[in-house]
């Protein structure tokens, strides 16, 4: 399998060398050459398969060409043995036609875990290979640092970097990041918010001469495509759970940078007959208003009981417009890199065209709360703030479907205790794993936000 830029603008590469860099040369983003096709024979074998063994058939499609089956197979049996739950992903019945999947049961309860998890392993695998350093480098809201930490701390030749804005994530997420040990694993406090740490991040990945000779940067954002890849595997185990039963799924997905629904669009691509692909946004919409009213522009970022979701700009959206725009890589550069406050159009036949596979509605953080509340009366069932997005744009684009609505709960209530309280309900306990989450040491270095300050301690570390 080859993966081609988004931009067109340098040679197509093997996985390989895609997990290795994360975004391409040219600026542009990782896509498959061409997209695997799974036969309705493949999806009924498929069906009974458990998650780790229906991961392993999906994710050779795309790696093959890099590593034995074997050592792809003894991976990934290690990576989802690390899932609190037997089923790894399970879904969970609200009511009829309205379903669960749950991808909170990794290490640090965000379904994060399922990519970064891989993504360690597979680093350590071709990096073991290559007798070859690397340095992760990383931003994060909070999230994806505690899960791409966790998913790279035993990895040999790999040190790693997170930044993150001091006292500006919940103290969850900060002691997640804090208290993971292992000697390669960096949690750096910046003094600012976290555009500042992106910024510093974007910077320094542009000009890595303050790195000793042969070492490289690593981006493990939903930029890389194995990020994305492993994401693909719980929308087949979710979707073939109906198959039969349902002649198509829909998914309602709590969405930020588009990376988690962009491997649901691929899912379909693949041959899972998927009815609806639902976009959930919070206030920060900016895909909501353009598959709502084909207008593509900048909105101000505004946090949000949902952060993880508070974005401005959805990153992973570029790989989508390649397949809007045909393959047109010049079109899909102009369009991405004009993105300013005034607004940008596609054509009315392509917005119809994107309009035919994606849904979508915006939830404002009271009616989150309201959700979660509604969801608590109704079922029992504590929903975390971003999956409540999802519960009710799934609710909102129903319409007349027939089609079960899958929506994807992205994290564990426990990570958010604001909107769980807003909603007048108390935070479930942290899982047994976590419990001492709150008495743990923690370990950190509070940096000023600047890019050498940000250099100058990976100098001294590495
Ligand atoms: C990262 C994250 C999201 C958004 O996922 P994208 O792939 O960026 O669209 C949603 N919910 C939670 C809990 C997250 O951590």
């Amino acid at each position: 399998m080859k993966y081609i830029s988004t931009r067109g603008k340098c040679l197509a590469q093997n996985f390989e060398e895609v997990l290795l860099t994360g975004l391409a040369p040219d600026g542009g983003l990782y896509i498959p050459e061409s997209i695997p096709q799974v036969s309705a024979e493949q999806l009924e074998q498929w069906k009974s398969l458990p998650y780790a063994d229906l991961a392993y058939e999906i994710i050779k499609l795309y790696v093959a060409d890099c590593m034995p089956g074997g050592d792809l197979k003894r991976i990934i049996n290690e990576t989802y043995a690390v899932f609190s739950h037997d089923e790894v992903a399970p879904v969970r019945r609200l009511q009829d036609g309205e379903y669960v999947l749950e991808l909170f049961h990794g290490p640090t309860l965000a379904f994060k875990d399922f990519a970064l998890q891989l993504l360690g392993r597979l680093l350590d695998y071709f990096l073991e290979r290559r007798k070859k350093n690397v340095a992760i480098l990383g931003a994060t809201s909070g999230d994806t640092g505690s899960a791409a930490l966790e998913g790279c701390r035993h990895c040999e030749y790999v040190d790693m970097y997170i930044l993150y804005p001091h006292n500006r994530v919940s103290e969850v997420q900060r002691r997640q990041m804090t208290t993971v040990s292992g000697i390669n694993v960096n949690s750096l406090a910046l003094e600012g918010n976290f555009d500042d740490c992106q910024n510093i991040v974007k910077r320094a990945f542009a000009d890595q001469s303050f790195l000793p000779e042969d070492y490289q940067l690593v981006a493990v954002n939903s930029i890389n495509f194995c990020r994305i890849m492993a994401q693909i595997v719980y929308y087949f185990y979710a979707g073939l759970k109906f198959l039969g039963d349902a002649s198509a799924v829909s998914f309602s997905v709590p969405t930020g940078n588009f990376g988690d629904i962009y491997a649901g669009y691929l899912a379909k691509k693949m041959g899972l007959p998927v009815d609806r692909l639902v976009i959930a946004t919070n206030k920060n919409d900016i895909l909501h208003r353009f598959i709502s009213s084909n207008q593509y522009n900048l909105g101000p970022l505004e946090p949000s009981l949902s952060p993880s979701m508070d974005i401005m700009v959805s990153s992973n959206f570029e790989r989508f417009l390649f397949d809007l725009f045909k393959g047109d890589t010049d079109r899909v550069e102009s369009f991405v890199t004009s993105l300013s406050n005034n607004a940008q159009q596609v054509s009315e036949t392509e917005w119809n065209r994107a309009k035919r596979v994606f849904d979508s509605c915006r939830v404002d953080d009271d009616t989150t709360c309201a959700t979660i509340r509604e969801v608590y009366d109704d079922f029992g069932y504590v929903l975390d703030p971003h999956t409540a997005t999802g519960i009710k744009a799934g609710r909102e684009c129903k319409g007349e479907s027939e089609s079960p609505m899958i929506c994807l709960a992205t994290a564990h209530p426990a990570k958010f205790s604001e909107a769980i309280e807003r909603a007048g309900l108390h935070t479930p306990p942290l899982p047994a794993h976590l419990a001492d989450l709150m008495s743990r040491e923690e370990r950190m270095t509070i940096l000023p936000a600047s890019l050498e300050a940000v250099t100058g301690f990976i100098q001294e570390t590495l």
